[in-house]
């Protein structure tokens, strides 16, 4: 299992992908740096999921999954504008980058 149903509901944890306060899912992950151009970011252990966005990761549809992180995080278009010109990237290439970090990070448990 790569996740775990999330059994502890904290205020305000929302989906770390597109910002759905129904969270279902946990991914465990390994804490990373986030580096592109001057967006400098750090991920912190795991990452909460929505069931939508916990199915499009289990699928590997990367693609679909940066759309939708888009579109639920209208504010983020503002706060990342810089990085964005300084990468020349948009921010769903952005996400894409951020996500495949989070995929290469993750902490695949194999149940024996
Ligand atoms: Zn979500």
């Amino acid at each position: 299992m790569s996740s775990t149903p999330i059994t502890r509901f904290e205020p305000g944890l929302i989906c770390d992908f597109c910002n759905d306060p129904k969270i279902t899912r946990d991914f465990h992950c390994k804490s990373f740096p986030f580096v592109v151009g001057i967006f400098n970011w750090g991920s912190n252990g795991d990452w909460a999921a929505c069931d939508e966005c916990a199915a499009l990761i289990d699928a590997d549809k990367w693609d679909a999954l940066a759309d939708r992180a888009v579109a639920g995080n209208p504010s983020l278009e503002n706060s990342v504008t810089l990085a964005i010109l300084a990468t020349g990237s948009g921010l769903k290439s952005l996400l894409l980058e951020l996500h495949r970090a989070f995929n290469a990070n993750r902490i695949i448990r194999v149940v024996h």
